[in-house]
């Protein structure tokens, strides 16, 4: 069943604290009541980030508005978007590499992996050699910390490819000064910041409806949208 506003509210009051990365494990949890952190932990982060944006979208509808500006001219472009159009046909997945004499096999990262770069020295190489799941050179097996710099590089250069989802751009183009462009869309960030638009508004429509008529904040979570709109317009602005 999909949580209702009460899990949402706890999800939002639990995310006050919590970094990007938990954020969106707290939301995944909330989807998938049964899942352990750590299992969720290893979710490959397009799966993660597939997970986020439909649990957007049964929250708040298949259309979503963003803002950007132009890199060339500055203009603020207003964009409206369907969700749909965000989710990527591609799953994530292994991908054999093979570099000179080196054969390497790569996994989609999770996570986990980011929460391990965060706390590193070089989150970038850490990154990179965790992608890492397999090498060899001549038939030699590896660890991934023996390979010389360029072989991590290519490394680099494939990880998006392991998956897309995780590396969303969005295509751009400016319509006062035709510049086009790819920028990153951050699904983290931007359900974040919905579900945090969400509670406030929730919030202060409890506190309205609490004040004009002394109602408990559950029973007034409770109420279809329907009703709580009544409501609200009975006890005016
Ligand atoms: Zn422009």
């Amino acid at each position: 069943m999909f949580p209702g506003a009460q899990t949402w509210l706890e999800v939002w009051e639990q995310g006050q604290r919590a970094t990007p990365l938990q954020r969106a494990l707290l939301i995944l949890q909330a989807l998938t009541p049964g899942a352990s952190w750590q299992e969720l932990s290893r979710l490959p982060l397009g799966e993660r980030d597939a997970r986020l944006l439909a649990a957007r979208e049964a929250l708040f509808g298949p259309r979503l508005e963003a803002l950007a500006h132009c890199p060339a001219c500055g203009e603020h472009l207003e964009l409206s978007l369907r969700v749909a159009d965000l989710r990527l046909s591609q799953s994530p997945s292994r991908q054999i590499l093979k570099h000179g004499e080196y054969r390497l096999r790569l996994r989609p990262l999770a996570s986990q992996d980011l929460a391990s770069a965060l706390g590193s020295a070089d989150p970038a190489r850490t990154l990179t050699l965790r992608a890492i799941e397999e090498a060899s050179c001549q038939g030699q097996t590896l660890e991934a910390a023996q390979l010389p710099q360029e072989v991590l590089e290519a490394v680099a250069d494939r990880l998006p490819e392991t998956d897309p989802q995780a590396d969303l751009e969005l295509k751009l183009s400016c319509p006062a000064c035709r510049h086009a462009w790819a920028a990153p869309f951050d699904a983290v960030a931007f359900v974040w910041r919905e579900l945090n638009a969400w509670a406030l508004r929730t919030l202060a429509e409890v506190h309205r409806l609490a004040s004009a008529y002394g109602w408990r904040e559950q029973d007034i979570l409770t109420l279809s949208p329907a009703r709580r709109q009544f409501y609200l317009g009975m006890v005016g602005p």
